[in-house]
Protein backbone atom coordinates (compact mmCIF):
# COMPACT_ATOMS: atom_id res chain seq x y z
CA UNK A 1 0.00 0.00 0.00
CA UNK A 2 1.18 3.44 -0.79
CA UNK A 3 2.23 5.78 2.05
CA UNK A 4 0.44 8.67 0.58
CA UNK A 5 -3.08 7.65 0.21
CA UNK A 6 -5.12 10.55 -1.94
CA UNK A 7 -8.80 10.01 -2.04
CA UNK A 8 -12.42 11.64 -2.47
CA UNK A 9 -11.66 13.63 1.18
CA UNK A 10 -8.27 14.38 0.39
CA UNK A 11 -4.34 13.49 1.34
CA UNK A 12 -3.91 11.04 4.10
CA UNK A 13 -1.05 9.62 5.43
CA UNK A 14 -2.08 6.38 7.79
CA UNK A 15 -6.01 5.72 8.38
CA UNK A 16 -6.59 3.21 5.41
CA UNK A 17 -6.04 -0.45 6.54
CA UNK A 18 -5.00 -2.87 4.26
CA UNK A 19 -8.12 -4.19 3.71
CA UNK A 20 -10.25 -1.42 2.75
CA UNK A 21 -7.25 -0.49 0.04
CA UNK A 22 -7.74 -3.75 -1.59
CA UNK A 23 -11.52 -3.23 -1.53
CA UNK A 24 -12.41 -2.94 -4.67
CA UNK A 25 -15.79 -1.14 -3.58
CA UNK A 26 -13.64 1.04 -1.17
CA UNK A 27 -11.39 2.30 -4.33
CA UNK A 28 -14.75 2.98 -6.01
CA UNK A 29 -16.19 5.25 -3.44
CA UNK A 30 -13.32 7.05 -2.38
CA UNK A 31 -12.46 8.10 -6.27
CA UNK A 32 -11.09 11.77 -6.31
CA UNK A 33 -13.70 13.64 -8.53
CA UNK A 34 -13.27 17.05 -6.94
CA UNK A 35 -11.04 20.02 -8.59
CA UNK A 36 -10.27 20.55 -4.62
CA UNK A 37 -8.60 17.84 -4.10
CA UNK A 38 -6.84 17.81 -7.38
CA UNK A 39 -5.62 21.17 -6.55
CA UNK A 40 -4.70 20.49 -3.45
CA UNK A 41 -2.21 17.58 -5.00
CA UNK A 42 -0.78 19.67 -7.42
CA UNK A 43 -0.85 23.26 -6.63
CA UNK A 44 -1.67 24.50 -10.75
CA UNK A 45 -1.68 28.12 -11.35
CA UNK A 46 -5.00 29.93 -11.05
CA UNK A 47 -5.12 30.40 -14.61
CA UNK A 48 -4.72 26.34 -15.15
CA UNK A 49 -7.49 25.84 -12.16
CA UNK A 50 -10.12 27.82 -13.91
CA UNK A 51 -9.66 25.93 -17.54
CA UNK A 52 -9.99 22.30 -15.24
CA UNK A 53 -12.89 23.81 -13.79
CA UNK A 54 -14.16 24.67 -17.25
CA UNK A 55 -12.89 21.15 -18.00
CA UNK A 56 -14.81 19.29 -15.43
CA UNK A 57 -18.23 21.25 -17.14
CA UNK A 58 -17.70 19.37 -19.94
CA UNK A 59 -16.02 16.52 -19.07
CA UNK A 60 -15.96 14.62 -15.42
CA UNK A 61 -12.87 13.12 -13.39
CA UNK A 62 -12.85 10.47 -11.91
CA UNK A 63 -9.38 8.40 -10.26
CA UNK A 64 -8.83 5.71 -7.66
CA UNK A 65 -6.85 5.85 -4.78
CA UNK A 66 -4.82 3.08 -6.15
CA UNK A 67 -4.31 4.52 -9.81
CA UNK A 68 -3.29 7.88 -8.10
CA UNK A 69 -0.71 5.89 -5.79
CA UNK A 70 1.17 5.11 -8.92
CA UNK A 71 2.17 8.45 -10.29
CA UNK A 72 3.79 12.04 -9.27
CA UNK A 73 1.22 14.35 -9.27
CA UNK A 74 3.77 17.08 -9.15
CA UNK A 75 5.28 16.55 -12.43
CA UNK A 76 2.42 17.00 -15.22
CA UNK A 77 4.31 15.05 -17.83
CA UNK A 78 4.07 12.21 -15.52
CA UNK A 79 2.48 9.59 -18.34
CA UNK A 80 0.22 8.06 -16.04
CA UNK A 81 -0.92 11.65 -14.66
CA UNK A 82 -1.61 12.66 -18.26
CA UNK A 83 -4.22 10.33 -18.98
CA UNK A 84 -5.93 11.15 -16.24
CA UNK A 85 -5.86 14.41 -15.17
CA UNK A 86 -7.57 17.02 -16.40
CA UNK A 87 -6.29 19.20 -19.21
CA UNK A 88 -7.11 22.76 -20.62
CA UNK A 89 -6.39 21.60 -23.96
CA UNK A 90 -9.66 19.68 -23.61
CA UNK A 91 -11.69 22.58 -23.96
CA UNK A 92 -8.96 25.01 -25.83
CA UNK A 93 -8.24 22.45 -29.09
CA UNK A 94 -7.34 23.51 -32.63
CA UNK A 95 -7.55 20.59 -34.84
CA UNK A 96 -11.75 20.55 -33.93
CA UNK A 97 -12.59 16.40 -34.01
CA UNK A 98 -15.84 15.32 -33.02
CA UNK A 99 -17.29 14.02 -30.50
CA UNK A 100 -18.53 10.64 -31.89
CA UNK A 101 -15.67 9.55 -34.87
CA UNK A 102 -16.32 6.39 -35.46
CA UNK A 103 -19.73 7.14 -35.82
CA UNK A 104 -20.95 4.49 -33.32
CA UNK A 105 -24.37 6.49 -32.91
CA UNK A 106 -25.10 5.69 -36.68
CA UNK A 107 -24.96 1.90 -36.58
CA UNK A 108 -27.06 1.21 -33.60
CA UNK A 109 -30.50 -1.14 -34.53
CA UNK A 110 -31.61 -0.49 -31.00
CA UNK A 111 -29.98 1.87 -28.48
CA UNK A 112 -26.39 1.11 -27.44
CA UNK A 113 -25.52 -1.79 -29.79
CA UNK A 114 -23.61 -1.01 -32.62
CA UNK A 115 -23.84 -3.49 -35.33
CA UNK A 116 -21.31 -2.83 -37.61
CA UNK A 117 -19.64 -5.77 -38.61
CA UNK A 118 -21.31 -9.23 -40.16
CA UNK A 119 -20.68 -11.86 -37.53
CA UNK A 120 -20.42 -9.75 -34.08
CA UNK A 121 -21.49 -6.44 -32.78
CA UNK A 122 -20.97 -4.61 -29.47
CA UNK A 123 -23.01 -3.34 -26.79
CA UNK A 124 -22.47 -0.80 -24.79
CA UNK A 125 -23.85 -1.83 -20.96
CA UNK A 126 -22.44 1.51 -18.92
CA UNK A 127 -21.17 5.04 -18.86
CA UNK A 128 -19.35 4.66 -15.64
CA UNK A 129 -15.61 3.56 -15.78
CA UNK A 130 -13.48 3.38 -12.70
CA UNK A 131 -11.02 6.19 -13.95
CA UNK A 132 -11.58 8.16 -17.10
CA UNK A 133 -9.22 8.31 -19.42
CA UNK A 134 -8.84 11.83 -21.37
CA UNK A 135 -7.96 10.26 -24.44
CA UNK A 136 -11.00 8.02 -23.98
CA UNK A 137 -13.04 8.43 -27.26
CA UNK A 138 -16.60 7.28 -25.47
CA UNK A 139 -16.27 10.71 -23.77
CA UNK A 140 -19.23 11.89 -25.10
CA UNK A 141 -21.04 9.24 -23.11
CA UNK A 142 -19.56 10.81 -19.78
CA UNK A 143 -22.47 11.84 -17.35
CA UNK A 144 -24.44 10.76 -14.53
CA UNK A 145 -22.96 7.42 -14.24
CA UNK A 146 -25.52 4.89 -14.92
CA UNK A 147 -25.78 1.20 -15.90
CA UNK A 148 -28.21 0.49 -19.23
CA UNK A 149 -31.62 -0.78 -17.38
CA UNK A 150 -32.85 -4.22 -17.93
CA UNK A 151 -35.31 -3.11 -20.35
CA UNK A 152 -32.34 -1.81 -22.39
CA UNK A 153 -30.37 -5.01 -22.02
CA UNK A 154 -33.55 -6.95 -23.13
CA UNK A 155 -34.03 -5.00 -26.22
CA UNK A 156 -29.61 -6.01 -26.97
CA UNK A 157 -30.57 -9.75 -26.39
CA UNK A 158 -33.51 -9.77 -28.26
CA UNK A 159 -31.76 -8.49 -31.04
CA UNK A 160 -28.80 -10.90 -30.74
CA UNK A 161 -31.36 -13.12 -30.74
CA UNK A 162 -33.06 -12.30 -33.88
CA UNK A 163 -30.38 -11.81 -35.63
CA UNK A 164 -28.57 -15.22 -36.56
CA UNK A 165 -24.94 -13.84 -38.31
CA UNK A 166 -24.18 -12.85 -34.70
CA UNK A 167 -21.58 -15.24 -33.52
CA UNK A 168 -19.73 -13.02 -31.10
CA UNK A 169 -21.05 -9.75 -28.44
CA UNK A 170 -18.16 -7.63 -27.60
CA UNK A 171 -19.70 -6.64 -23.63
CA UNK A 172 -18.27 -2.43 -23.52
CA UNK A 173 -18.91 0.75 -22.10
CA UNK A 174 -17.92 2.48 -20.10
CA UNK A 175 -16.75 -0.08 -18.05
CA UNK A 176 -18.87 -3.32 -18.21
CA UNK A 177 -16.89 -4.62 -14.85
CA UNK A 178 -18.65 -1.50 -13.49
CA UNK A 179 -21.86 -2.38 -13.30
CA UNK A 180 -23.97 -4.36 -10.83
CA UNK A 181 -22.55 -8.03 -10.89
CA UNK A 182 -25.86 -9.71 -10.56
CA UNK A 183 -26.91 -7.58 -13.88
CA UNK A 184 -24.03 -8.44 -15.57
CA UNK A 185 -24.41 -12.31 -15.04
CA UNK A 186 -27.94 -12.26 -15.96
CA UNK A 187 -27.07 -10.11 -19.16
CA UNK A 188 -24.23 -12.72 -20.20
CA UNK A 189 -26.00 -15.72 -19.02
CA UNK A 190 -28.94 -14.50 -21.63
CA UNK A 191 -26.57 -13.88 -24.23
CA UNK A 192 -24.95 -17.54 -23.80
CA UNK A 193 -28.61 -19.14 -23.65
CA UNK A 194 -28.81 -17.85 -27.60
CA UNK A 195 -28.00 -20.90 -29.57
CA UNK A 196 -25.90 -19.19 -32.58
CA UNK A 197 -23.66 -16.74 -30.09
CA UNK A 198 -19.81 -18.90 -29.78
CA UNK A 199 -18.38 -16.20 -28.29
CA UNK A 200 -18.55 -13.14 -25.61
CA UNK A 201 -15.36 -10.79 -25.32
CA UNK A 202 -15.10 -7.88 -22.54
CA UNK A 203 -13.44 -4.81 -22.69
CA UNK A 204 -12.37 -3.42 -19.33
CA UNK A 205 -9.29 -1.20 -18.42
CA UNK A 206 -10.00 -2.42 -14.69
CA UNK A 207 -6.48 -4.77 -14.40
CA UNK A 208 -4.97 -1.57 -15.05
CA UNK A 209 -6.90 1.27 -13.03
CA UNK A 210 -9.07 -0.59 -10.63
CA UNK A 211 -6.80 -4.86 -9.99
CA UNK A 212 -9.08 -5.37 -6.98
CA UNK A 213 -12.18 -5.67 -8.95
CA UNK A 214 -11.09 -9.31 -10.36
CA UNK A 215 -12.42 -11.08 -7.39
CA UNK A 216 -12.62 -14.52 -6.83
CA UNK A 217 -16.47 -14.49 -7.13
CA UNK A 218 -16.43 -12.60 -9.99
CA UNK A 219 -14.04 -15.19 -11.77
CA UNK A 220 -16.42 -17.67 -11.02
CA UNK A 221 -19.28 -15.37 -12.39
CA UNK A 222 -17.25 -15.33 -15.97
CA UNK A 223 -15.29 -18.26 -15.70
CA UNK A 224 -19.20 -19.76 -16.19
CA UNK A 225 -19.94 -17.76 -19.42
CA UNK A 226 -16.88 -19.34 -21.80
CA UNK A 227 -15.19 -18.83 -24.22
CA UNK A 228 -15.11 -15.31 -23.13
CA UNK A 229 -12.31 -12.93 -23.52
CA UNK A 230 -10.98 -10.17 -21.73
CA UNK A 231 -9.74 -7.11 -23.47
CA UNK A 232 -7.91 -4.97 -21.20
CA UNK A 233 -5.97 -1.63 -21.86
CA UNK A 234 -2.59 -0.99 -20.18
CA UNK A 235 -1.05 2.05 -21.77
CA UNK A 236 2.35 1.95 -20.16
CA UNK A 237 4.86 -0.10 -18.32
CA UNK A 238 4.14 1.82 -14.69
CA UNK A 239 0.49 0.33 -14.78
CA UNK A 240 1.62 -3.45 -14.69
CA UNK A 241 2.28 -3.61 -11.08
CA UNK A 242 1.80 -7.06 -8.58
CA UNK A 243 -1.77 -5.63 -8.14
CA UNK A 244 -2.47 -5.92 -11.57
CA UNK A 245 -0.54 -9.01 -12.29
CA UNK A 246 -2.05 -11.02 -9.84
CA UNK A 247 -5.91 -9.68 -11.66
CA UNK A 248 -4.67 -11.25 -14.60
CA UNK A 249 -2.86 -14.13 -13.36
CA UNK A 250 -7.00 -14.73 -12.14
CA UNK A 251 -8.27 -14.22 -15.09
CA UNK A 252 -6.08 -16.63 -17.00
CA UNK A 253 -6.63 -19.44 -14.42
CA UNK A 254 -10.60 -19.05 -14.64
CA UNK A 255 -9.77 -20.02 -18.62
CA UNK A 256 -10.04 -16.49 -19.55
CA UNK A 257 -7.56 -15.39 -22.31
CA UNK A 258 -6.73 -11.46 -21.65
CA UNK A 259 -5.65 -9.65 -24.48
CA UNK A 260 -4.07 -5.83 -24.39
CA UNK A 261 -5.02 -3.05 -26.36
CA UNK A 262 -3.27 0.01 -26.23
CA UNK A 263 -3.38 3.09 -27.57
CA UNK A 264 -1.00 5.23 -29.36
CA UNK A 265 -0.82 8.21 -26.68
CA UNK A 266 1.85 11.59 -27.17
CA UNK A 267 3.85 11.75 -24.23
CA UNK A 268 3.27 7.98 -22.76
CA UNK A 269 3.83 5.71 -24.75
CA UNK A 270 4.97 7.59 -28.23
CA UNK A 271 8.54 5.97 -28.10
CA UNK A 272 10.35 3.17 -29.02
CA UNK A 273 11.98 3.05 -25.28
CA UNK A 274 8.67 3.10 -23.72
CA UNK A 275 6.52 1.02 -25.93
CA UNK A 276 8.71 -1.84 -25.72
CA UNK A 277 8.97 -1.83 -21.74
CA UNK A 278 5.43 -1.79 -21.83
CA UNK A 279 5.60 -4.99 -24.71
CA UNK A 280 7.97 -6.91 -22.15
CA UNK A 281 6.02 -6.13 -18.79
CA UNK A 282 2.73 -7.92 -20.57
CA UNK A 283 4.46 -10.70 -21.87
CA UNK A 284 5.99 -11.12 -18.59
CA UNK A 285 2.11 -11.54 -17.06
CA UNK A 286 1.09 -13.72 -19.81
CA UNK A 287 -1.02 -11.05 -21.35
CA UNK A 288 -1.11 -10.91 -24.64
CA UNK A 289 -0.44 -7.43 -27.32
CA UNK A 290 -2.94 -7.50 -29.32
CA UNK A 291 -3.69 -3.83 -30.71
CA UNK A 292 -1.94 -0.68 -30.77
CA UNK A 293 -4.70 1.70 -31.83
CA UNK A 294 -3.80 4.93 -33.38
CA UNK A 295 -5.52 7.44 -30.89
CA UNK A 296 -9.26 8.77 -32.92
CA UNK A 297 -9.69 12.27 -33.83
CA UNK A 298 -11.84 12.84 -30.36
CA UNK A 299 -13.01 16.06 -29.74
CA UNK A 300 -10.65 17.45 -26.96
CA UNK A 301 -7.79 14.72 -27.80
CA UNK A 302 -5.73 16.64 -30.40
CA UNK A 303 -2.90 16.61 -27.61
CA UNK A 304 -2.38 13.09 -27.62
CA UNK A 305 -2.41 12.53 -31.24
CA UNK A 306 0.83 11.31 -32.73
CA UNK A 307 1.77 11.58 -35.99
CA UNK A 308 1.36 7.95 -38.13
CA UNK A 309 4.49 8.14 -39.59
CA UNK A 310 6.04 8.13 -36.07
CA UNK A 311 4.17 5.39 -34.88
CA UNK A 312 5.31 3.34 -37.89
CA UNK A 313 8.65 3.96 -37.35
CA UNK A 314 8.44 3.11 -34.17
CA UNK A 315 6.75 -0.26 -35.04
CA UNK A 316 8.99 -0.93 -37.08
CA UNK A 317 12.27 -0.79 -34.77
CA UNK A 318 9.92 -2.76 -32.86
CA UNK A 319 9.41 -5.53 -35.53
CA UNK A 320 13.29 -5.78 -35.60
CA UNK A 321 13.94 -5.66 -32.19
CA UNK A 322 10.96 -7.59 -30.21
CA UNK A 323 9.94 -10.86 -30.39
CA UNK A 324 6.22 -11.97 -32.17
CA UNK A 325 4.78 -12.70 -28.67
CA UNK A 326 5.20 -9.35 -28.07
CA UNK A 327 4.26 -7.38 -31.20
CA UNK A 328 1.04 -5.57 -31.62
CA UNK A 329 -1.07 -4.92 -34.35
CA UNK A 330 -0.98 -1.71 -35.01
CA UNK A 331 -4.37 -0.24 -36.34
CA UNK A 332 -6.40 2.82 -37.32
CA UNK A 333 -10.48 2.90 -37.23
CA UNK A 334 -10.80 4.94 -39.90
CA UNK A 335 -13.54 8.08 -39.70
CA UNK A 336 -17.06 7.36 -40.55
CA UNK A 337 -17.03 3.56 -39.10
CA UNK A 338 -15.54 2.60 -42.06
CA UNK A 339 -13.56 -0.76 -40.19
CA UNK A 340 -9.75 -1.12 -38.55
CA UNK A 341 -6.57 -0.64 -41.49
CA UNK A 342 -3.57 -2.19 -40.32
CA UNK A 343 -0.60 -0.21 -40.66
CA UNK A 344 2.18 -1.89 -41.31
CA UNK A 345 5.95 -0.69 -41.11
CA UNK A 346 7.18 0.52 -44.57
CA UNK A 347 9.89 -0.74 -45.40
CA UNK A 348 8.05 -4.41 -45.16
CA UNK A 349 6.44 -3.82 -48.29
CA UNK A 350 7.80 -5.38 -51.66
CA UNK A 351 9.99 -2.72 -53.71
CA UNK A 352 9.11 -1.44 -57.07
CA UNK A 353 10.55 -2.01 -59.92
S1 LIG B 1 -11.86 2.87 -19.26
FE1 LIG B 1 -12.30 2.78 -21.47
S2 LIG B 1 -14.37 3.60 -21.70
FE2 LIG B 1 -13.61 4.20 -19.66
S3 LIG B 1 -12.73 6.22 -19.95
FE3 LIG B 1 -11.07 4.74 -20.17
S4 LIG B 1 -10.97 4.35 -22.39
FE4 LIG B 1 -12.97 5.30 -21.99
Amino acid sequence: MADRVVTAGGIDKASVSFEEWNDWRWQFRNRVRSLDVLARLSNPPSETLADWQEVLRHYPVAITPYYLSLFNPDDGDDPLRMQCFPDSREIHFSLGGVDDPLCEERDMPVPGLIHRYPDRCLAIVTNTCAVYCRHCNRKRLWDKEKSATRQRLQAMIDYVGRTPNLREVIVSGGDPLMMPEATLDWFLGSLKAIPHLEVLRIGSRVPATLPMRITKGLCAMLRKRRPLWLNTQFNHSREVTPESAKACEMLLEAGIPVSNQSVLLKGVNDDYASMRELLYALERISVRPYYLFQCDPVRGTDHFRTDVWRGMEMMEKLWRNVSGLCLPRYVIDSPGGRGKIPLQPFSFLPEKG
